[in-house]
């Protein structure tokens, strides 16, 4: 857990106590805090009972708080939390903010934090796998994984200043005021989460606030420069010494790119350019990436290879929860010898009407298989722009019918484009769903196994 005198003998409040918040309460008592707690739900609340106040900080008076600690599941342009702090002049805050402060006594050491629509958690998995493979000590948190305060702070290291490599969702953002990143980057923007935010340049604005509490003498990445990232790309540079905010360089790594089995597609090239110019300003050598990069392992529900049966690949994309993050999926995989090979699984519970990017990519479809709520408005967008589309509402159907279609060389690909919440908990729970499915399939005699290419071992 990571802990700091700074908050010895303060006092705040926490709304919210899902993992971040459980993970901030309990760094903030062992660092001596004084704290009221509070969930909406009592299994939450219990484990600080005894040990903390516990009330709702919307019923009570923050007079002489020094923070408020909201979890960024909390909708802060709606919540009347906003306006109560405020009228106390009590900081809202979260947990970025609270590692932020607490860095001055943690030993020697660089923060990486990335944020963008997508490629996130693609790209911090990369970062951490590079330089752990590169013998550079990493913490992995943010967005992804267990919550920073809980994890244990780097140790000493003989190999030099360890990495605390943050994901940083925009609400996680919103929530800092001092993460001044010693690589901060930005994958791209595209329209996502606008209900929690007041209009698309409202969201682009919150991603570059990343980079407005930055020191300028830091190092700014950027990958895809499509508007808005642009825009804030050179602002940056306006602001900045030559050189301090860069933008990543795909062209250099775009013939390597077959060598890496689990980093196809396009949007996994502007994954890596990102990881690769924040690695190399940490110190990485490229051979040393060049060892690594064949060796990454997709995270799961992010273009997963599950298995291959008598040559059709069967891809796990739960994660591609927008049109956006499901049109690199399909543009990964063009046809061969003029015959698309694509079987495309798509639907779930709409976040946008139409195709988005996916349009630009159907002449890789040979099937689409409909599915869930928003699965009859994806095939009335698709009939006659794809040879064939299948109305299937369930997973389960859609795998069974593209699993007959599918010949050898062809990719049954589950990439919905869609929230997951019309018929599943989550986008892992759909996509463990989807890999059962296929397991099912694969028990059939068919090898699963991981992917023979990759290893573990160190350069
Ligand atoms: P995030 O953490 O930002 O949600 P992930 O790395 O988990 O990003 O990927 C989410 C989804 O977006 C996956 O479907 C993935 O294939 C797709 N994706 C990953 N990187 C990019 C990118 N750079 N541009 C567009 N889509 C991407």
């Amino acid at each position: 857990m990571i802990t700091s005198t700074a908050f010895a003998g303060k006092r705040y409040a926490i709304l919210g106590l899902a993992r971040s918040g459980a993970a901030a309460a309990e760094a903030l008592l062992a660092s001596g805090a004084r704290l009221t707690v509070w969930d909406r739900q009592d299994v939450a609340r219990e484990p600080f009972e005894g040990r903390c106040d516990i009330a709702d900080p919307l019923a009570i008076d923050l007079t002489g708080f020094d923070g408020l600690i909201v979890s960024p599941g909390v909708p802060l342009n709606t919540h009347p939390i906003r306006p109560h702090a405020e009228q106390f002049g009590v900081p809202i805050i979260g947990d970025i903010e609270l590692f932020a402060l607490a860095r001055p006594e943690l030993l020697p050491h660089k923060v990486v934090g990335i944020t963008g629509t997508n490629g996130k958690s693609t790209s911090v998995a990369l970062v951490h796998h590079i330089l752990q493979m590169s013998g550079l000590p990493s913490v992995l948190g943010g967005n992804i994984g267990e919550a920073i305060m809980a994890q244990a702070p780097l140790a000493p290291n003989d190999q030099g200043e360890g990495v605390y490599v943050l994901e940083l969702s925009s609400y996680q953002i919103d929530l800092t005021n001092s993460l001044d990143c010693d690589v901060a980057a930005l994958t791209n923007i595209t329209p996502d989460h606008l209900d929690r935010y007041d209009g698309f340049a409202a969201y682009a604005a919150s991603k570059a606030r990343l980079f407005e509490i930055q020191s300028a003498a830091n190092l700014a990445v950027f990958g895809s420069l499509a508007e808005p990232v642009g825009a804030i790309f050179e602002t940056e540079r306006a602001r900045r010494p030559a050189g301090r905010a860069v933008a990543a360089d795909l062209d250099a790594l775009r013939e390597l790119q077959p060598q890496w089995p689990s980093l196809q597609g396009p949007h996994n090239l502007e994954n890596v350019a990102v990881a690769i110019a924040i690695v190399e300003e940490l110190g990485v050598k490229p051979a040393q990436w060049q060892h690594a990069l064949p060796r990454f392992r997709s995270l799961p529900h992010r273009m997963e290879r599950v298995c291959e049966e008598h040559g059709v690949l069967f891809i796990n994309d739960s994660k591609a929860t927008n049109t956006a993050s499901a049109a690199p999926a399909l543009a990964a995989f063009p046809p061969i010898e003029g015959r698309p090979r694509v079987h495309w699984i798509v639907g779930g519970l709409a976040k946008e009407d139409g195709l988005g990017d996916c349009g630009e990519h159907l002449g890789n479809v040979a099937a689409v298989y409909t599915v869930g709520e928003a699965g009859p408005r994806f095939a009335e967008l698709l009939e006659g722009a794809v040879p064939t589309v299948e109305r299937c509402e369930l997973v389960s159907e859609a795998v069974r019918r593209a699993r007959d279609a599918a010949q050898a060389g062809d990719v049954v690909l589950f990439s919905p484009a869609c929230a997951s919440f019309d018929q599943f908990r989550d986008y892992e729970k759909r996509g463990e769903h989807f890999r059962q499915l296929v397991g099912v399939i694969a028990e059939s005699g068919v090898d699963c196994s991981a992917d023979p290419s990759i290893g573990s071992d160190r350069v």
